[in-house]
């Protein structure tokens, strides 16, 4: 069987791929695996950061959300503070 070769992502030499290794793309020695897990953090706090920032855009876009939707929120707290209002004056005609 023909063994598969590829050139280390960190230090240049050649390596046999291990097909059991998904991305295999750096050697054995110890500085190029630790290269690999550098860039697999960097690459980790990017997505991070790129899903917070999603999130954010998420809530900034309701937030903009048409003046309307909160007109009706504002009628709907009027009526009950007319309702309390009401109930308040009755229960102070009760005592
Ligand atoms: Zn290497």
């Amino acid at each position: 069987m023909k063994k598969n070769m590829r050139r280390c992502q960190n230090c240049g030499c050649l390596f046999e791929v291990c097909n059991k290794v998904k991305k295999h793309e750096y050697c054995n020695k110890e500085k190029c695996q630790r290269a690999r897990k550098r860039k697999w953090q960097k690459q980790k706090i990017k997505n991070d950061k790129t899903y917070r920032k999603d999130q954010k855009e998420t809530q900034e876009a309701n937030d903009n959300q048409p003046f309307n939707q909160l007109n009706e929120r504002i009628i709907q707290l009027e009526q009950k503070v007319e309702y309390l209002t009401q109930k308040l004056k009755v229960i102070k005609l009760n005592n």
